[in-house]
């Protein structure tokens, strides 16, 4: 009998030991109460079965096993083990974001848990044969139990309760002849294997990029798909996908963003009826929940469509992982801890399942590319659009000369707006992207040089006009409009710089008979916006979208034929390595919305700086070369893939305080890593909701152990933390930052 148990607690904690005292057949996974400290009772989850009384302290028994069964998998626990360590996070604070907030263990103001109860559906179904002559007969004696068996057999002999217009009588009688039965869903089996009728058929290219992942997967657990816009990378999946449910397997669909994927959820849904379910953070506490107990129940055969926090439903039997565009770094969680990169940890999920992996994009993240480069991926190349769609042809206009040649009105160049009104006038759709929302960055006054900035973060408060206010995009903080100077009083505000309202605004003027939508995440703030304006559009019953990266991602319009990149220069301004690879992939992806059936599109993207690099492989639609040229910079440069980076961050409100806990860290860190340690430094924005911030980054060689340099990283980390002068400096670590 073990007499011990390890059981994690909803603290930034590892486990704590606890005796189990008379509780009955206690297993690694179930869910427990017990007493912490003096009077606090927490729930908790057994990660350990063990004999060893803990070194210190007084054992507490714990209290009582809140469900019958685990709700925990003995993968899951791998998994969450696995994101404690690589993310340097606990698994207390892995417990934290992975379970749904139903069932995940909390503090308790006394020792009752109410449980969560599976809800049961009531089912009926066919349990004897039932012959068209009987059934007859039974018409002439009794037409409403008839109609009652007509309805099952109608719909494969098994129903909901609720779905049968029959009162308790004639359902009792039908029991009783033994012809019916009435059972809970939740003693119903797996789901019946799934027949694939309604899949696409492929394409030659198509056909030859699928023998190519069901060849490569044979021998490797990973295939990266890169896939050109439009290329029917989707329709490669449901064969994959289906072929998994048929083997009675579970199916995870990840993607970035599940709000932003209404298509291909409807595509998916309409493939395999009845099999998707879609799981994301948005979802109530209880839609959450409930998926996630039934999927605990049900033995396999799930098919879930999620955003990333899907990587942690209870999968029985994974077979298979689809990771569609994996290079958008919405996958990775930056906020709290444990900061996670749902691509990679999903990859990691399919490998404790020994289940394989596709990763799907147009615009491969550089990691991704050198893996397959470096063979230790799969890399399947898929060149052309599906059906008639050919690639858009990608201009660049010189914002420069348009000025100087005085052919620049407001933020357009000349050739573009051309390019606009020609379109406009055979009736086809045009998306214009500006990756700032607002109207304006920031309000200066002409006179004295004034601009309006927020109080709680080093950043300029953003105009926006549907709101008549001025924003902080960082901690939400908000003015009513100015329109003279507060501090000169001589002078009206000028705005400077311009986002997507001022590009809506320009763009109506300039053409006055169009119909203009903006989709951004002012726009679409309340549920069901997104639909209604992606909807608006795709019927035609606009003629210009203007948009930020939202736009971006996976939409599907017919009628758009002209793209505009308004400018390209703050993409691969930004302060970051990735920037260019940021850029080239948002340029891509926005140029991939256009041209989708059987007219050319064309993309114009406006730039100051024609003669970067990036526009070559751009307008060639080189991903190859700007890869490659890429990853000699990163390599020349030591950074990502070449090295791996774990940044940390100290936030603190006395400047001082934090200037010498991060010198202290940085000291500790430079001694034993050298100059492979970066900082500290303040970054661009160095202070946020009030709180002044200093970053350190510490490069690791590939060559190198990760994992014990992380370690070391740690420990500092903790010696830090233990000072008390530097007590409350907020320390944070982030294990391949993006
Ligand atoms: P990607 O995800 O690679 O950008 P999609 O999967 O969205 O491309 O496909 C682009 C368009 O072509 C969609 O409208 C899709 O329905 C259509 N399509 C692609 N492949 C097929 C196919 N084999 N049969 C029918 N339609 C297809
Ligand atoms: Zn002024
Ligand atoms: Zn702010």
């Amino acid at each position: 009998m073990t007499l011990f148990a390890d059981i994690v607690l909803p603290l930034a904690q590892e486990a704590y030991t606890f005796a189990v005292g008379d509780i009955a057949d206690l297993r690694v996974g179930d869910a427990v109460s017990v007493q912490f400290g003096k009077s606090a009772v927490y729930t908790g989850i057994v990660l350990r079965l063990h004999n060893n009384p803990p070194t210190k302290g007084k054992v507490k028994h714990i209290l009582k096993k809140l469900y019958d069964y685990p709700i925990l998998t003995s993968n899951q626990l791998k998994f969450w083990e696995w994101i404690a360590e690589y993310y340097l996070s606990t698994i207390g604070e892995v417990m934290r974001i992975a379970l749904p907030s139903l069932i995940k263990p909390h503090a308790l103001n006394e020792e009752l848990y109410e449980p969560y109860k599976v809800a049961q559906q009531r089912m009926v179904r066919c349990i004897k044969e039932v012959t068209d002559e009987q059934l007859s007969r039974l018409s002439r004696r009794a037409p409403r139990r008839a109609e009652v068996i007509r309805t099952l057999l109608s719909s494969g002999g098994k129903l909901p309760r609720k779905a049968i217009d029959a009162d308790a009588t004639i359902i009792n009688a039908l029991v009783k002849a033994g012809i019916i039965e009435v059972f809970d869903k939740d003693a119903d089996p797996t789901f019946s294997p799934i027949k694939n009728t309604a899949l696409p058929t492929l394409s030659e290219a198509q056909t030859v990029a699928l023998n190519g992942i069901n060849n490569t997967l044979e021998y490797c657990d990973v295939a990266l798909l890169h896939g050109v816009t439009s290329s029917g990378k989707t329709e490669i999946y449901t064969h994959r996908i289906a072929q998994a449910l048929s083997e009675g397997k579970d199916v995870l669909l990840l993607v970035p963003e599940i709000s932003l994927t209404t298509q291909l959820v409807e595509r998916m849904e309409r493939m395999f009826q009845g099999r998707v379910t879609v799981y994301h953070s948005k979802l109530t506490a209880t839609r959450r929940t409930k998926i996630y107990m039934d999927m605990l129940r049900n033995p396999s055969g799930n098919f879930v469509i999620g955003a990333r926090s899907a990587i942690f439903l209870p999968f029985k039997k994974l077979g298979l992982v689809v990771i569609d565009e994996e290079h958008d770094s919405s996958y990775k969680q930056s906020e709290i801890a444990p900061r996670y990169n749902g691509r990679d940890a999903a990859v990691m999920l399919a490998w404790i399942h020994k289940a394989k992996t596709i990763l799907g994009s147009a615009t491969p993240s550089l990691e991704s590319f050198n893996n397959a480069m470096a063979g230790k991926y799969a890399g399947i190349w898929l060149a052309e659009r599906y059906g008639e769609a050919q690639p858009p042809v990608i201009t660049i206009s010189d914002t420069i000369r348009a000025v100087k040649r005085g052919e620049r009105k407001s933020h357009f160049n000349k050739d573009l707006l051309d390019k606009i009104s020609d379109r406009l006038s055979k009736g086809e759709q045009i998306m214009l992207f500006q990756n700032r929302r607002g109207y304006a960055p920031y309000m200066e006054c002409p006179q004295c040089g004034w601009t309006a900035r927020c109080p709680n973060c080093n950043v300029t408060l953003s105009k926006h006009l549907s709101s008549s206010s001025l924003k902080c995009h960082y901690c939400g903080y908000t003015l009513p409009s100015l329109r003279y100077c507060p501090e000169c009083k001589k002078s009206e505000l000028v705005a400077m710089g311009f986002g997507t309202e001022k590009v809506e605004e320009e763009i109506s003027r300039l053409f006055p008979e169009a119909k203009v939508l903006r989709l951004d995440s002012d726009s679409a703030a309340k549920p069901g916006d997104y639909e209604r304006i992606i909807t608006q559009f795709a019927q035609h019953n606009a003629d210009i979208l203007v948009g930020t990266q939202i736009i971006a991602k996976g939409l599907d319009f017919p009628h758009v034929t002209l793209i505009g990149i308004l400018n390209a220069d703050n993409l691969l301004n930004a302060p970051d390595f990735r920037a260019v690879e940021r850029a080239w992939q948002t340029i891509m992806q926005v140029a991939g919305r256009c041209g989708r059936r059987d007219k050319v599109g064309e993309v114009v993207i406006q730039t100051a700086e024609t003669s970067h690099p990036i526009f070559a492989t751009l307008s060639e639609h080189s991903y190859q070369q700007f890869a490659v040229s890429q990853l000699s910079e990163r390599k020349m440069f030591n950074y990502p893939p070449f090295c791996k980076l774990v940044r940390i961050t100290l936030r603190d409100t006395i400047a001082s305080r934090l200037a010498e806990a991060s010198k202290a860290l940085g000291k500790r860190l430079t001694h034993n890593f050298g100059s492979r340690v970066l900082g500290p430094v303040t970054p661009l924005i160095d202070r946020i909701r009030g709180e002044m911030i200093v970053e350190i980054v510490v490069k690791v060689e590939t060559t190198a152990s990760f994992t014990k340099a992380k370690q070391q990283i740690k420990g500092f980390i903790e010696q830090i933390k233990q000072n008390r002068d530097y007590h409350p400096v907020g320390i944070f670590v982030d294990v391949d930052p993006l």
